[in-house]
């Protein structure tokens, strides 16, 4: 059956032409060997951080290579809280569970004071800051379940007045919006590779010259003495051209998703007009969190997963946690609703046909599960 995979946010598909790179240097020689094979994946290594660094208006010295955006978080977090010895931290009630859980998990040294959000999951620009010794902000650009937009600059412009270091997670931004380091003014900030058609497994830090944290991994000196361990050079190769592929194709990719997500809002609303639509109209255009009365997400899920269409919940079951999402939560929904959300999320090669489809499927799927309950 041909498949429609519409959860690009969990991750992307491979590009073929990243993948075909990955598949080169499967077989890459260790980077910090002096002969020519070492030298070799040096050089690819050095390619992907300009090509990485790039897609954010970074230098390439400030690119860490990591296993992903969890340890690129766990870096930033907990690497600063121990270069600094800080003592408080802000972050909003919608992060992501790697920054939520890793900021939990220093308590009580550390004091973690959480920003509450609106109806759309945005921490308001003029959200008070806690008042004592601030050393972190952690704020996402873009939230991976709704699309949210945040005020990253605004945040960092009055956290950095309070000398404190500022992070952004921004996996689900990069590839999907514009993202600068010097206009958003953070000091730290995280990607993944596959949010963006590149491989699984691989991430980065961008760590401002001022902003180093303590490495969490030892033993070696690769990445400036920050991730001890031999680098992944396949991955890391296919995440730079992944990288320089999405600044490339932005523009494009956004007004494809812009044109549609208006289809399938449309076509949606004509056969389902209670839908209720989560995502804000300025948030990432690839991303819809919605809600239908009266069926459980995990019900569409399964029912569409049976007609070849791939979506997401909004909760975290489909992660093997029990209970609806602390995003949908934090917005304000009851657990009751928020474990109603399903989540569309569409990637570089979505066609409007399968927006169509999904939208035909969704329509049958939401009538049929509503006639089993009478
Ligand atoms: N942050 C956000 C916002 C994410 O969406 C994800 C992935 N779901 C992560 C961090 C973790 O990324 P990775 O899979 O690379 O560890």
């Amino acid at each position: 059956m041909h498949r429609i995979y519409l959860d690009a946010n969990a991750t992307t598909p491979l590009d073929p032409r990243v993948r075909d790179l990955v598949v080169q240097w499967l077989d890459a020689g260790n980077a910090s060997s002096p002969h020519a094979e070492g030298r070799a994946a040096r050089e690819a290594i050095d390619r992907a951080r300009d090509q990485v660094a790039t897609l954010i208006g970074a230098h390439a010295r400030d690119i860490v290579f990591t296993s992903g955006a969890t340890e690129a978080n766990a870096l930033a977090l907990v690497g600063s809280v121990r270069a600094r010895d800080i003592k408080q931290v802000f972050c909003s009630a919608v992060e992501h569970a790697s920054v939520l859980q890793t900021l939990s998990a220093l308590q009580p040294a550390v004091q973690l004071v959480v920003g509450a959000v609106d109806e759309f999951g945005r921490l308001p620009a003029n959200a008070p800051l806690p008042a004592g010794d601030l050393g972190l902000v952690s704020l996402m650009l873009a939230n991976n379940e709704n699309g949210a937009i945040q005020p990253v600059r605004e945040i960092a412009a009055r956290a950095h007045e309070r000398g404190a270091l500022v992070h952004c997670d921004a996996v689900q931004a990069c590839g999907k919006m514009r993202v600068d380091v010097t206009d958003l003014d953070v000091d730290l900030l995280t990607m993944s590779a596959h949010k963006m058609n590149g491989p699984k497994g691989v991430g980065a830090l961008y760590a401002r010259r001022k902003a180093v944290p303590h490495p969490l991994f030892f033993g070696g000196e690769h990445e400036r003495g920050l991730r001890a361990g031999t680098e992944n050079v396949a991955a890391i190769a296919g995440f730079g051209l992944a990288a320089e592929l999405a600044r490339q194709e932005l523009d494009a990719r956004r007004e494809l998703w812009a044109r549609l997500r208006d289809r399938f809002l449309r076509d949606l609303r004509a056969v389902l007009p209670d839908v209720v639509v989560h995502s804000p109209d300025d948030g990432l255009p690839n991303t819809l969190s919605l809600t239908f009365a009266d069926v459980e997400g995990e019900a569409v899920l399964l029912g569409l997963d049976l007609q070849g269409i791939a979506v997401s919940t909004g909760s975290a079951c489909s992660t093997g946690a029990a209970g609806p999402s602390h995003v949908l939560i934090a917005m304000g929904l009851s657990p009751e609703q928020a474990e109603r959300s399903i989540r569309v999320s569409m990637h570089a090669s979505t066609a409007e046909e399968d927006v169509v489809t999904c939208v035909q499927k969704l329509a049958r799927v939401v009538k049929d599960l509503r006639a089993l309950q009478v």
